[in-house]
């Protein structure tokens, strides 16, 4: 009904975490053309206009209908001044020029190529593009020199450009999870990031792991890292120690967890039954290269941790039905929640 749908559009709460942001939703024409500009903004170095744009798309995600005109839109918390622009011209021509004109133009299709490649942001990104690079290949032909992760990222560009399944994420679980049972017993691993929130794919997998005795995780990452690398399971790893807030500098949004960015070499179903061994010497396709992050947080950290890494960016939840928000509040309030606010970014 209209006005319990106009009701709707005056009581949208301002806070993303208040709201339920379902992965489809009646706006995205809308959302999609706000975060290309987003994106956009982002490339340009400006976090602040980034966020602002992905703020007024999160806000739209959780309308419960389409809106119909651009009125609907005028006391929208997040969405005036640019964005009511752009609202309002896809309301009327169907498209937003700016937005047309952007996804057409060599820089962002370049920097969009050149920031998807794992170990490259904004800035490199922006470097390689001065230097004249517009494609992989012009990586070697004009001789960029390249990080250890960065070679990895472009080795195995094609397979992380695919989306990781949930199926594969579950097959990643249950790999991590032996290994690190393999070192101490009784581990809460929980795998967080968009896959929590209710995803059915993602661009990587993400894990954090604590158990109520500290010392216990004590080079737990190293030790289970190193394993699964000898077992031919890695194909590029990267461990940041943790870090003590006083040591980490005050604008940064990283946390200060001891965090292993890795990729694996996920053995498929078939070569999981044959027989264990070095993966990684197969001639035929009988792994494919996915993206995980392992993340170690201290029990009296972990909610925070859990929050944090659960993500969205923007604090909205894709696909958080009352059911999972119910579960991730209770989940929140387990342990004496002690520590540092580390990883809460709300
Ligand atoms: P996708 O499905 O594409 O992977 P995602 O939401 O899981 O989406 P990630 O980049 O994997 O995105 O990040 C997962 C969560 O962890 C996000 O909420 C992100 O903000 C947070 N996060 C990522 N890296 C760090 C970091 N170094 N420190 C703190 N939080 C981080
Ligand atoms: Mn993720
Ligand atoms: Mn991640």
């Amino acid at each position: 009904p209209v006005s319990k749908d106009k009701d709707a559009l005056s009581t949208v709460a301002p806070y993303a975490c208040q709201r339920q942001t379902p992965l489809i939703h009646h706006n995205s024409k809308i959302t999609d053309a706000l975060e290309i500009l987003g994106k956009a903004a982002s490339f340009q170095g400006s976090e602040v206009r980034s966020l602002a744009f992905a703020r007024a798309a999160s806000v739209l995600k959780s309308l419960p209908c389409k809106l119909q005109s651009i009125e609907e839109a005028k006391n929208l918390v997040w969405c005036g001044g640019h964005c009511q622009t752009v609202i309002q011209e896809i309301l009327e021509d169907g498209v937003c020029h700016e937005v047309e004109v952007l996804k057409n133009s060599e820089q962002y299709q370049c920097m969009e190529l050149l920031t998807s490649i794992f170990g490259v942001g904004v800035r490199t990104a922006e470097r390689w593009y001065n230097d004249g690079v517009r494609k992989l290949s012009d990586l070697a032909d004009l001789h960029i020199k390249l990080t250890a992760e960065q070679k990895a990222g472009i080795e195995h560009y094609t397979d992380l450009k695919q989306p990781v399944t949930r199926d594969e994420a579950e097959r990643v679980e249950s790999l991590i999870t032996r290994a690190l049972d393999r070192f101490v017993p009784g581990l809460r691993i929980t795998m967080t990031g968009g896959f929590r929130r209710g995803k059915q794919q993602g661009h990587d997998v993400d894990f954090l792991i604590t158990h109520p005795d500290e010392e216990a995780l004590n080079g737990l990452l190293e030790k289970s890292v190193n394993w699964m690398d000898s077992q031919g399971l890695l194909l590029y790893h990267h461990t940041k120690a943790r870090s003590h807030v006083q040591t980490r500098r005050r604008s940064t949004h990283m946390d200060g967890h001891e965090t292993c960015y890795a990729i694996f070499a996920l053995p498929n179903h078939d070569s999981l039954k044959a027989e264990s061994g070095d993966f990684t010497s197969s001639g035929a396709c009988r792994w494919r290269a996915v993206r995980v992050d392992l993340v170690v947080a201290p029990y009296e950290e972990y909610p925070y941790a859990l929050l944090g890494w659960t993500g969205s960016k923007v604090g909205d939840a894709e696909l958080c039905s009352q059911e999972n928000g119910r579960q991730m509040a209770t989940e929140l309030h387990v342990g004496e929640a002690t520590g540092p606010v580390s990883a809460c970014r709300l």
